[in-house]
């Protein structure tokens, strides 16, 4: 099937083009993200593969639609950027990648605690200077912590195990769905306002949706422990980034680390180096130095390429084949999903 492949990079092509000849698949790489002015590039493309930062709302699915497109795979695991509803109306199929590497993700998720907590790219600007003085790059023992997990899904999940078995933190978890190997491990289930308040490190696992939008605010922000550690490897509109600040500034917050940010979309995967950056909400988490941000690279790994590369090609054939993906995602209306 011929595949329209959106905001491809080099390591996307090395990757997608392994797996798509097995399915017989002729991908073509467009570099630009698909929104509303480059949704016409996939006229006559039966399907659209589109990753994180692709706008998929009404106006472009109905323009994928009427250019002839039947199915859009995400190589992704989030599906914040579709509108589900829009896409049923007009019988366009979605398929995603669920689960690609959760560990990818878990363990960046455990590296960007570490590494912000102990000032270890701090470390290592000074090292390099010859500067071994150790003053402001004091952390602590993660041992004996109580750190809260907001979702327990794949990834959730994966971090919890780690921090309460491999470092023997305290863990308290908020999902709907309580995992029994977590609990036997030690997780506790708790409401989130529990976990807001009882944490020293948060870490959002939850996905993005109208419920979960900027589920760490003011409010939560205020009920928190005085030198909680954010971390956020999800979704970047989980966290408010404005109250965010306010909290860093007010010294409420001890850290925060970010593989995500809410206005990610005209920043990361781009070499900005020699752009004025006009994101100034951005530009003023980037002066604290307790702060420590990445270009949302936690699912970047060979093992997380290679799956998401395979599972997005076998998707494609499956609904080109007439088969039902069990990949396919539906608006919460037609099917619940969490
Ligand atoms: P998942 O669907 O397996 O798990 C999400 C969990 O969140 C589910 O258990 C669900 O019940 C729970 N949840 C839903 N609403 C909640 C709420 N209001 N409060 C608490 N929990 C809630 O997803 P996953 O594979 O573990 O991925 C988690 C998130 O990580 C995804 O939403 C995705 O956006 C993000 N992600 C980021 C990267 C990256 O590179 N930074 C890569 C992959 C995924």
């Amino acid at each position: 099937m011929r595949i329209a492949v959106f905001s491809t990079k080099p390591y996307d092509r090395a990757f997608l083009d392994r797996a798509a000849p097995v399915h017989g698949h002729a991908p073509t790489y467009l570099e630009p993200r698909l929104d509303r002015d480059t949704a016409r590039l996939a006229e006559g493309f039966p399907a659209v593969c589109a990753f994180v930062n692709d706008t998929l709302d009404a106006e472009v699915l109905t323009r994928l639609a009427a250019g002839g497109t039947k199915i859009v795979a995400l190589r992704a695991a989030g599906y914040n950027n579709v509108d589900l509803e829009a896409a049923a109306r007009l019988g366009l199929v979605v398929v995603r990648v669920p689960a690609y590497s959760p560990h990818a993700v878990a363990e960046f998720t455990v590296g960007l605690l570490l590494a912000l907590d102990r000032r270890i790219p701090r470390a290592w600007s000074r090292v390099r200077d010859n500067n071994f003085a150790l003053d402001g790059l004091l952390g602590h023992d993660l041992h004996g912590k109580t750190v809260g997990v907001v979702g327990t899904g794949r990834i959730g999940a994966l971090v919890a195990k780690c921090l309460a078995l491999g470092f023997g933190c305290r863990v308290l978890a908020h999902d709907r769905y309580e995992v029994a190997e977590l609990k036997a491990a030690g997780v506790e289930y708790v409401d989130v306002e529990t976990l807001i308040a009882a944490s020293d490190v948060i870490t959002l696992h939850c996905p993005l949706t109208p419920r979960t939008r900027h589920i760490i605010g003011a409010a939560a922000i205020e009920r928190a422990k005085p030198g909680v550690i954010l971390i956020n490897t999800s979704r970047g509109a989980l966290i408010d980034a404005e109250a965010v600040i306010a909290g860093l500034k007010s010294g409420k917050i001890g850290a925060v680390g970010l593989d995500v940010y809410e206005q990610e979309a005209d920043l990361f995967f781009e070499d900005l180096s020699n752009e004025i950056i006009q994101d100034d909400v951005f530009q003023r988490l980037l002066t604290f130095p307790n702060v420590l941000i990445t270009g949302h690279q936690a699912f970047f790994t060979e093992e997380a390429l290679t799956a998401i590369a395979e599972t997005t090609m076998a998707n494609i054939a499956e609904e080109a084949a007439g088969r039902a993906s069990p990949n396919r995602v539906v608006a919460e209306g037609v099917r619940g999903k969490g």
